[in-house]
């Protein structure tokens, strides 16, 4: 080893996903230098082959939807092909396209990086491939990967995750989705559009565990309209293939055994944190198995190595990870700041879109604290009357006997940028009567919120 290259770092951040980049970025903006170390393409799972390939094809299958409704506008006798290839196409480009902007803005003359794998050799030091890098701070962004269920058939070739339904060659007949959560229902949605004869199975009560159960209701209300067939309390056992290819997938319902057919599965049970090939057990940062163990700065049990994003498992989303890293760049630089990780919005990309933050109702119950809801539904919005968008409404959380919102669901049209609005009002404290005070333009899409909050 003393005849590798030693370098010497202020800050090493591992992993150049929207965790590791956007804190590089920060850093060099504030006039620290920083080394960014990374084995793939820069971007991480967000930009190659999760949230912005996603919405690539979401785009898609919304306009696929706005030509089966041409009708209701009058416009008679569309005929049309659909190219899926150019799905494909479209999207690379599109990936393509953000890739080259992020490597643009890495190119700074104090952001040094790295290509390769990163393993720890002690707590200070880390090597990639020949070279050796110490530092005095080292965040660990290295995101996760998509979890397989372990049963039987999981290893057929037809069997893929999130990462390969983002290149398959054509659309699938009938696809089968394991799992109601974020990904499943996004692409539960996706492939229902483009013409899939979708099935989700979900082992929970209800779609959607984590969101607040009225909207999920709703929500998997308007999915089955659409032609999704979603089959909670269902838990799968095994896949198998028969002599004509097709996939059977047993599963438990209420003690009954029951199967359904399809040529494609989708696991999407959720991600693991990526904690393997780092070297952890040796250099002793404490992890389990939802990932690394964080305190509120995101420090590990090494004071002076961070675990931001997918890593830590706290929330497995792209901005999650962002703001974690600000708040420990923040910690190293000794800065204060007004972040409240607990404030994450998260959107569901499905059609119609759904969006959540805050405290869920059920939330509200378990922690026992008094709190008033107030709803409002899109049917009643002259926006959405207009789109012909009106499945949806908005609910809104506050407290019983101050007023201080505590949390939004909607699910409608627009719902995921909708869901802003309320995040800046949780995030600065304000109450009902606040809201209700703030004037918004008419006819817009977001009066659904002030109509909730109307006295
Ligand atoms: P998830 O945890 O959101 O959902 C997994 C679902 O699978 C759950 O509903 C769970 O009950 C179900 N499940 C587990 N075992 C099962 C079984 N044996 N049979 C049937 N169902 C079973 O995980 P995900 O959807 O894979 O997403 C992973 C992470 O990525 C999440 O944290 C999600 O928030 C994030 N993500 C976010 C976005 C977004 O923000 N739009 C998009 C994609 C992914």
């Amino acid at each position: 080893m003393n005849t590798l290259e030693t370098r010497h770092y202020p800050i090493l951040i591992i992993g150049a996903g929207p965790g590791g980049y956007e804190t590089a970025l920060l850093a060099a903006r504030r006039g620290v230098e920083v080394t960014i170390i990374e084995k793939g393409p820069v971007g991480g799972t967000c930009l190659n082959e999760g949230c912005i390939p996603t919405k690539a094809f979401c785009r898609h299958a919304q306009m696929l939807d706005e030509l089966h409704d041409a009708e209701t506008f009058g416009i008679r006798n569309v005929s049309y092909s659909f190219d899926f290839q150019t799905v494909i196409d479209r999207k690379e480009q599109i990936v393509k396209q953000l890739k080259q902007g992020v490597e643009g803005l890495l190119q700074n003359k104090l952001i040094q990086r790295i290509e390769g794998r990163a393993r720890f050799v002690d707590s200070h030091t880390v090597q990639v491939g020949e070279q050796i890098f110490t530092a005095d701070y080292i965040i660990i962004a290295t995101g996760s990967v998509p979890q397989m269920l372990p049963i039987p058939g999981n290893d057929l070739p037809q069997v893929i995750t999130s990462k390969e339904i983002l290149n398959v060659k054509q659309i699938p007949d009938r696809l089968c989705v394991i799992g109601a959560g974020v990904i499943g229902l996004e692409f539960a949605s996706i492939f229902n559009s483009f013409g899939s004869q979708v099935t989700v199975l979900e082992y929970c009560r209800e779609i959607l565990p984590r969101f607040d159960t009225d909207l999920a209701k709703r929500l998997k209300q308007s999915l089955s309209k659409r032609g999704i067939n979603i089959q909670t309390q269902a838990q799968v056992q095994k896949i198998e293939q028969d002599g004509n290819g097709s996939l059977q997938i047993g599963f438990l319902k209420k003690e009954k055994e029951e199967r359904i057919e399809a040529d494609v599965v989708l696991m999407a049970v959720g991600r693991r944190a990526n904690t393997e090939s780092l070297n952890l057990d040796d250099i002793g940062i404490a992890y389990g198995k939802k990932g690394i163990e964080v305190n509120e700065h995101m420090q590990t049990n090494l004071p002076h190595i961070y675990a931001i994003g997918d890593i830590n498992g706290r929330q497995m989303l792209a901005h999650a990870a962002t703001f974690q890293g600000k708040r420990a760049l923040n910690h190293i630089m000794s800065l204060q700041d007004s972040l409240d990780l607990n404030i994450i919005p998260a959107a569901v990309f499905t059609q119609p879109e759904a969006a959540t933050v805050g405290l869920t109702e059920e939330e509200c119950k378990t922690l026992g604290i008094p709190y008033r809801c107030h709803k409002s539904f899109f049917r009643a919005n002259g926006k959405a009357v207009c789109l012909n968008e009106t499945d949806g409404f908005c609910k809104l959380l506050s407290h019983k006997e101050n007023g201080r919102l505590l949390g939004g669901h909607l699910f409608g049209p627009h719902a995921a940028d909708l869901i802003q609005e309320i995040t800046v009002l949780l995030q600065r404290q304000a109450t009902i009567n606040d809201l209700s005070d703030i004037v918004h333009a008419h006819p817009t899409l977001g009066e659904v919120i002030l109509e909730a909050a109307k006295e």
